[in-house]
């Protein structure tokens, strides 16, 4: 038994082909996959000693497409995992991939290494959104991949979907929606298309049929709606699931819980820093092979302040349906939020955009649409209020 919980959090910057609209870090030539494995098995070893006191409850493989990589590759990291860190019994632990990456025999063994959840990128069940996307796969092919995962014993199973699809309709989004429910996934992610600045998609943005506006917003009320009335609840702006299925990894992102990320462009959280490698994975593999070879290896790395410590807290606290209870963060900061934040509280309160819920505040479903906008109205880190909390002024 340790003192602390982490999360690890391992990139794996490949893909079959790249999404038109995708920004992520990830090449398509894997053909440095094995020296990138050990270079991420070396982060590992880094990292032990400083976590030795900690328990791993969540573990992550993200990407890119994990699953693009062989099954001999994804054990070593596994192995790398349980030779480095204390992880617990009962950890999450997390593989994301693409329909057509998935292969019946690869997900038993992973099954078997202890990996015992699935995040699958399906986005849409119409073939025509899917290419418009540019995916590879088709949703036949999706299908085929979701029945395997069953088949080798995943029984937590989530499902990648987007709104906001180039000639996207409400119905076809309804559509969408139906099928994917009719599967019984224990969880669903909901996200609207953005158009990533440097993406193709941003190079010929008015090419594309967006749905306007209002539709997206219409989508994402009914998805709100419809996942409701199928027993998933909103735990999160883009997030719900069946009960006890939330994603254990993704909530500890939002409760500013520690989490290591490893491989370039993975983020971390970690003693009271943040901080990045930069999104290049030669040299990330070279430095790690030989430390200290490459300069200015992390994109981002500084310790976080009190006032930074609190609005970070706020802004991804209420993204979660919970929200931020005024006693925990009474104890945790030593400052009442209501006084903080009560001129905004009461404004949005008033407009229908948050609530108080016993001692809790948080978004209301509408609230939660424009929430982007509404945090960032309350919060600038230089504005007078955590300058002067940061200045012991407030208190
Ligand atoms: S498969 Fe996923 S990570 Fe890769 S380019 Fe497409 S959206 Fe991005």
């Amino acid at each position: 038994m340790t003192d602390k919980t982490l999360g690890l959090y391992i990139h794996f910057p490949f893909c079959q082909s790249k999404c038109p609209y995708c920004d992520f870090y990830s090449i398509t030539d894997s053909s440095c996959a094995d020296r990138y494995v050990n270079a991420i098995v070396l982060q590992m070893q880094d990292y032990a000693k400083a976590a030795s006191r900690h328990d791993v409850d969540s573990i992550f493989f993200g990407g890119g497409t994990p699953s693009m990589l062989s099954t001999k590759q994804l054990l070593k990291v596994i192995d790398g995992i349980y030779d480095n860190f204390n992880v617990c019994g009962d950890a999450e632990f997390t593989i994301e991939a693409n329909p057509a990456t998935l292969k019946t025999a690869s997900l038993r063994k992973l099954r078997h290494a202890g990996v015992n959840r699935l995040s699958i990128g399906l986005q849409s069940a119409n073939d025509d959104e899917l290419r418009a996307l540019g995916r590879i796969h088709t949703y036949a092919d999706f299908e085929e991949s979701y029945r395997i995962a069953r088949k080798a014993g995943f029984d937590n199973i989530s499902i990648d979907l987007m709104y906001g699809i180039p000639n996207q309709t409400p119905e076809s989004f309804a559509n969408t929606l139906r099928t994917v429910t009719a599967l019984r996934p224990e969880h669903i992610s909901v996200y609207g298309l953005k158009i990533e600045e440097g993406t193709p998609f941003d190079e010929r943005k008015d090419t594309l049929a967006l749905p306007d506006e209002d539709t997206e917003c219409k989508m994402y009320f009914d998805t709100v709606e419809y996942l409701s009335s199928k027993g998933y609840a909103q735990y999160e702006i883009s997030n719900f699931s069946k009960p006890g299925h939330q994603c254990v990894h993704n909530l500890r992102y939002w409760n500013c819980e520690e989490y290591i990320g490893f491989g370039p462009g993975a983020h971390s959280y970690f003693g009271n820093r943040r901080f990045a490698y930069k999104k290049n994975i030669s040299d990330y593999v070279k430095n790690m092979e030989m430390p200290g070879s490459v300069p200015d290896i992390l994109s981002e790395n500084y310790e976080i302040k009190d006032n930074e410590r609190i609005g970070e807290y706020v802004m991804l606290r209420m993204r979660l349906s919970e929200g931020v209870d005024t006693e925990f963060f009474a104890a945790a900061f030593g400052i009442d939020f209501e006084r903080l934040f009560g001129k905004y509280l009461e404004k949005y309160e008033k407009n229908g955009f948050v609530r108080k819920k016993d001692r809790s505040w948080s978004f209301t479903p509408k609230g939660m649409y424009v929430s982007n906008y509404i945090l960032s109205s309350m919060f600038d880190f230089d504005s007078d209020i955590l300058s002067g909390i940061a200045n012991g002024t407030d208190k």
